[in-house]
């Protein structure tokens, strides 16, 4: 007999998914131009044309037996202390490639984290609206995963709730800023005050409250500081992906940072070596280690989120939808117009317009729309989108 866990999770496809398929069909049957599919949060701008040039260079300059092969578990030494040396000019800090562990992107650094600091019992807070696989990875780990509600006025932290929920089981805070599905950057206010809570209750319980910072999105925002979190709080996980900045999902690459400062920092790092281990997330693709290290200060054209942000945001308010001012990511999360965002979901299907509820994101009043697609998508989606809004005010 297989897991029933493991059953559970790979027979149940998410609603993204299910979206994402459903517009597939429509667009067979009645043409991609009459579907509005923003299900999915796949970048549509493609990697910047450095990395094909790096691909090139290295595969006409390097050994071709090296290119390919192992590299250290934790990654290659030189690519490692590449990636420190840039992280510590943009952001003041003294990291060197032994803080840092390559793996395949934000998906497995998280969950590398929790394993690393999973004992059975051990609580994992999170703060709606959340990325739903935090659950799949924390509860994978031996973990439990708590969810603060959000607070639904500006998407930062309800300090209250989460002061509610902190308690001598809890091991780990995650944040997501820029959030997915929110959009929202936690601002620097909202950072000192996260980390003085940790501080003192860290102090309070006597074992430290880690923060695991998840930010596939920090080059995508607009005319915002994200601020760096290991600079506000020493026991701090940061997990980077290039999967959005370089518009490199399936190529799966992205790090962990251990910063030395953090409690017991060469344990942590060597149970972040253990669970990479366990997890089988050794030895990140070595050609795209070697890539990101050749295109350190490049991103993918953030310019055609902003303006795609901008038309549909304004084009949204104009209709008289209730959403909070995305600062960066590439989604949008307007409040529903009616109570329960799955039938809202389903009404707008009925136009081939295809919005995520936000239920698996622990806020079921709102839903996600993914803007990574082409602006003309967005112009011909905005008159849908009126007749939606008209549907609800009859
Ligand atoms: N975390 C968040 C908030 C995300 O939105 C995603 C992907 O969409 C991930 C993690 C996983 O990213 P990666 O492709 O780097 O594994």
């Amino acid at each position: 007999m297989v897991s029933e866990k493991m059953y559970e999770l790979g027979s149940k496809r998410s609603v993204i998914r299910e979206l994402f398929e459903f517009g597939k069909k429509r667009a067979e049957e009645v043409g991609a131009e009459n579907v509005y599919d923003f299900s999915i949060g796949n970048p549509n701008v493609p990697a910047p044309e450095a990395v094909k040039k790096a691909i090139l260079e290295i595969l006409e300059e390097e050994n071709p037996v090296d290119i390919h092969s192992y590299t250290s578990a934790q990654g290659d030494l030189k690519v490692r202390n590449t990636l420190a040396e840039d992280i510590n000019k943009r952001f003041g800090t003294k990291f060197d490639g032994n803080n840092l562990y390559m793996t395949v992107g934000a998906a497995a650094s998280i969950h590398i984290c929790f394993s690393a600091l999973a004992d059975k019992g051990d609580e994992f807070i999170t703060f709606a609206p959340y990325f739903p696989e935090y659950r799949c990875f924390v509860e994978a780990a031996g973990g439990k995963l708590v969810v603060v509600p959000a607070k639904i006025q500006d998407f930062q932290i309800d300090f209250g709730e989460f002061e509610k929920r902190l308690n001598e089981k809890t091991k780990a805070v995650i944040v997501n800023t820029p959030n997915n599905p929110s959009g929202v950057v936690y601002t620097e206010e909202t950072i000192i005050k996260l980390t003085e809570i940790l501080k003192a209750k860290s102090k309070e319980y006597n074992h430290p409250i880690y923060l695991i910072s998840d930010e596939p999105y920090r080059e995508i925002a607009y005319d915002v500081e994200v601020p760096y979190l290991t600079k506000y709080y020493d026991n701090t996980f940061v997990c980077y992906s290039y999967s959005k900045s370089l518009s490199l999902p399936g190529e799966r690459i992205g790090y962990i940072v251990v910063p030395s400062e953090m409690e017991e920092a060469k344990k942590v790092y060597a149970a972040v070596c253990g669970a990479g281990r366990a997890l089988g997330y050794v030895c990140a693709p070595s050609l795209f280690q070697k890539v990101v290290a050749k295109c350190i200060g490049v991103t993918a054209d953030i310019e055609i989120y902003k303006k795609n942000r901008d038309l549909l945001y304004d084009g949204l308010i104009k209709l008289g939808y209730k959403c909070v001012k995305p600062e960066g990511a590439f989604y949008l999360f307007p409040e529903a117009l009616e109570e329960d965002a799955c039938a809202f979901s389903e009404k707008a299907k009925k136009y081939d317009l295809l919005l995520v509820p936000g239920d698996d994101f622990g806020c079921p009043s709102h839903v996600r729309i993914s803007y990574c697609v082409t602006t003309e998508q967005i112009l011909r989606a905005l008159p849908i989108f009126k007749k939606l809004k008209e549907e609800y005010d009859k």
